[in-house]
């Protein structure tokens, strides 16, 4: 069910779950400011999540609301996430859902990345 990102943080979504550690991830990194881990569901042979460590329902409340600096911490924690599982060469994808017609699930900021094959176009055909 999409989320309505203009609703308050809901301190019991799943993400907020994974980084209280009441749930378990296959976390591939972490820092001050992101945590990434391996989506459940991959749609990619490379498909990791990237997630600021703060309480953001979406980019839109995160490039708002956030201090530069978590800004620049998760941006820069992303291209980590990407350059050390060696996806710059072949290229990948970033994508953020927000809301409704994005089909954003999970009401916590989540980017995620795909890599490992041909992505093809950028929406599915309407
Ligand atoms: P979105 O539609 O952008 O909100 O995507 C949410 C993503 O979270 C989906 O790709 C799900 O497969 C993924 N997901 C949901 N629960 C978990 C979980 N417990 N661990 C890892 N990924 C999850």
């Amino acid at each position: 069910m999409p989320i309505d990102a203009t609703k308050p943080y809901d301190d019991s979504n799943i993400f907020a779950k994974i980084l209280r550690e009441e749930i378990p991830c296959k976390k591939v990194y972490e820092d001050e400011f992101a945590l990434a881990f391996h989506d459940i569901n991959p749609q990619a042979p490379h498909h990791v999540l990237v997630i600021p460590k703060g309480r953001y329902v979406s980019w839109d409340d995160f490039s708002a609301s956030a201090p530069d600096a978590e800004i620049a911490g998760f941006v820069r924690a992303v291209g980590h996430v990407a350059r050390e599982a060696g996806l710059v060469g072949a290229g990948y994808r970033l994508l953020a859902n927000i809301g409704m017609n994005a089909h954003q699930e999970v009401p916590h900021l989540h980017v995620h990345i795909f890599a490992g094959q041909q992505l093809g176009p950028m929406l599915a055909p309407r």
